[in-house]
């Protein structure tokens, strides 16, 4: 496929970001650029990410599964793709799943076809069972996403599942969370989490996976969605999700990825979404596409996965161009980034050697998953400044963690350890009311105490801190800054309409 036009049609606006970036960009002196030798490729590690889509779930480290379950008795083969079998414990879900067959995948650099594709998350979970575990792979994950060059990253997580799964509610949230804390502690990444739940599995623990969210929304749950089998219709879920946004939890489902563009529609009204995971199928439908762009829908696009899981045939067919062309805020993801084999910096690289984007154009792609992103405006503010620096060829970080995100870090690992009733905070939704329903297994947590899953907020040992010195980057990263829910500055994007 040839690289795509990158000029906008002249009788359509642009979208935004993409012309900030090309004005951003100094006149062009044509024949000066045809006489003057290539600027050196800027480094897209380097570039500051914010990346929007990833579960941990699929992001585990092969030889940390390995150890893990060694430990637990569950072997695992030396290498992806080996001969592995997790058991079936009826969680065939994994995010994903469009009804087709595994022949697609074939080719895939981590597993052979989609039967390998959930087999190998069966044996992630079945490797996941004590909080250490959790613990570690949230730790582990911020390492590497750091390492990647992500500033900051909504990581999804399947948390009432895995607590179903092991009989207590709460230990695999709170363990997660208790490693990313120490995981932003040792990188100064900054990160929130999303809780999802497949469409297949039932309303209750949709309820029971928005009760953990609203509980431990002060230590970094920021939103809840739906993943899982596209077919499933979103209808069933729609009170959780009004509830969700009710509580100021922000709500983003997996749509238009297997299912068509009907999906994306529904994702957003009755559903609430306010950015779309995967949303490519939006390119089988222009009208779609041209209220996605009007009413800046942010899309998580993941190329690698959806090669890799057969919902693109090949990287030069995937359908980034063309959603870019539309004129749609296109955030660029991993998806499932142990399974593929593929990092955010190789996403990037193929914007720039695939699909023949210049570095202003990949800034602004960064610029756009800075600003769809649930991060607190501070943060996103700070993100674009960095990548404008990158762009500008200045230096990007400027600094370590400090002293705030030790104390962040401890606040999480007190909650984690305690999960102690949460004594009445100021709250940041003035007048939302209570979730008005409690979940099938909430009762049945050891830390079921009423006082901790009130309406009136996150434990206090979350409070979050806002009066950490804003010229400090890394405080501000780092501080603890569970934010508030409800951003004044940020209204939600369209799913409310
Ligand atoms: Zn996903």
């Amino acid at each position: 496929m040839p690289p795509p036009t990158r000029q906008p049609e002249p009788d359509r606006d642009p979208a935004p970001d993409r012309e900030a970036a090309r004005t951003r960009e100094p006149a062009p002196d044509r024949e000066a650029a045809r006489t003057r030798a290539p600027a050196p490729a800027r480094d897209l590690r380097a570039l500051p990410k914010a990346h929007l889509h990833v579960h941990l779930e699929s992001a585990v480290r092969w030889s940390t599964l390995r150890e893990i379950g060694a430990a637990n008795g569950v072997p695992v083969p030396d290498r992806p793709g080996g001969d592995h079998d997790g058991g079936h414990d009826g969680e065939h879900d994994d995010g994903h799943g469009g009804g087709h067959d595994g022949g697609h995948a074939r080719g895939g650099p981590a597993f052979t076809d989609f039967a390998d594709f959930f087999a190998r998350n069966a044996l992630v979970r079945a490797c996941l069972r004590t909080a250490e575990d959790f613990r570690r792979v949230a730790r582990e994950f911020c390492a590497d996403q750091a390492a990647d060059g992500v500033r900051y990253v909504e990581v999804s997580f399947t948390a009432a599942a895995h607590g179903e799964r092991l009989g207590d509610p709460d230990l695999p949230l709170a363990a997660v969370l208790a490693g990313l804390a120490e995981g932003r502690a040792e990188t100064g990444m900054e990160y929130r989490v999303i809780l999802d739940h497949s469409r297949r599995r039932p309303v209750n623990r949709a309820w029971s996976t928005l009760d953990l969210a609203g509980r431990y929304a002060g230590a970094g749950v920021v939103a809840v969605g739906l993943a899982g089998d596209e077919a499933y219709p979103v209808d069933p879920f729609v009170a959780v999700f009004a509830a969700a946004r009710d509580r100021g939890l922000r709500v983003v489902h997996h749509a238009g990825e297997a299912a068509g563009p009907e999906s994306i529609r529904r994702a957003l009204d009755p559903g609430l979404a306010e950015r779309i995971g995967h949303g490519i199928r939006a390119v089988d439908d222009p009208r779609l596409l041209a209220e996605l762009a009007e009413r800046r829908v942010p899309l998580e696009v993941c190329p690698a996965s959806n090669v890799a899981l057969g919902f693109a045939p090949t990287p030069a067919a995937h359908p980034l161009p063309r959603l870019l062309d539309a004129g749609l805020v296109v955030t660029l993801n991993t998806d499932i980034p142990a399974m593929v084999g593929v990092t955010l910096t190789d996403e990037y690289a193929r914007l720039r050697t695939g699909y023949g984007c210049s570095d202003a154009e990949i800034a602004a792609i960064a610029r756009a998953a800075a600003a769809a992103s649930f991060a607190p405006a501070a943060v996103r503010r700070h993100l674009d400044a960095e990548i404008g620096r990158w762009l500008a060829g200045q230096p990007v970080f400027d600094g370590g963690p400090g002293k705030s995100s030790r104390r962040a870090t401890r606040a999480v690992l007190r909650l984690a350890a305690a999960r102690r009733p949460a004594p009445r905070r100021r709250r940041t939704d003035a007048g939302t009311p209570p979730v008005g329903h409690r979940s099938a297994t909430a009762g049945t947590s050891p830390s079921a105490d009423p006082a901790s899953r009130s309406a009136d907020g996150p434990p206090a040992s979350a409070v979050r801190r806002t009066d950490a010195g804003r010229s400090d980057s890394l405080r501000l990263f780092a501080v603890a800054a569970h934010p508030p829910l409800s951003d004044p500055d940020r209204p939600p994007f369209g799913g409310s309409r």
